[in-house]
């Protein structure tokens, strides 16, 4: 972890710890990297209209990766125990990321569900889980995975799924330059990998 520059808590006590601020991050080494990129590109750092950037870029890193140290596991403790055995499904849970080959933003919806067996969340748990595992450096297709893996351990249901679909802005305002083009992941984990049945019906419903 010492590469990221940053530490799970502010109690390190390793020579070179950053000093972590309540965001989470460390403010000081990002402005001074963003000054760096600054000067880089060509840019003066000193004129006006930059003369904040450092810090707004730095803020917007610590809200943008506030899930890094987070376990987003812990929404899913709170659970109902209920005899429902139908499929649970919250579809269009907005979400934003980065990615961690850019560094730029993802972002785009993500259709989760689960057939429990026994144990239940409130709707608003499966949206935490996918907020705390977007906030973070991510790929599409892990953040895809951890969703459906979570909901497994945690939940023990009989099946779940996530399906996602998002805009990559490496994509699409540099690189390939696709604009509009919309990445589609899947993770089937239980019944709905394995019985074909159930995979068609989970499939249709999150096509809506
Ligand atoms: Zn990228």
């Amino acid at each position: 972890m010492a590469e990221h520059g940053r530490k799970p808590g502010p109690t390190s006590d390793a020579s070179d710890a950053p000093k972590i601020s309540p965001g989470n991050v460390d403010i000081g080494r990002i402005e001074k990297a963003v000054r760096e990129i600054l000067f880089a590109i060509g840019e003066d750092p000193n004129r006006e209209g930059l003369l904040k950037t450092p810090n707004r870029v730095a803020r917007a890193y610590g809200e943008l990766t506030a899930g890094l140290f987070e376990d987003p596991r812990i929404h899913l403790r709170t659970v109902f125990h209920e005899r429902y055995d139908e499929v649970v499904l919250l579809r269009d849970i907005e979400f934003h990321s980065i990615c961690e080959h850019h560094l730029l933003p993802f972002t785009g919806r993500a259709h989760v569900a689960y057939l429990p067996d026994g144990k239940v969340v409130g709707l608003s748990k499966l949206a935490r889980l996918v907020e705390g595992f977007a906030r973070r450096p991510q790929v599409q297709e892990r953040l895809t995975g951890q969703i459906a893996d979570a909901l497994m351990e945690e939940l023990n249901p009989m099946g779940s799924a996530c399906v996602i679909e998002a805009t990559h802005t490496c994509m699409t305002i540099r690189g390939a330059k696709k604009p509009g083009s919309v990445m589609v992941t899947s993770a089937l984990r239980g019944i709905f990998k394995e019985n074909p049945a159930s995979r068609a019906e989970i499939i249709s419903l999150m096509h809506g």
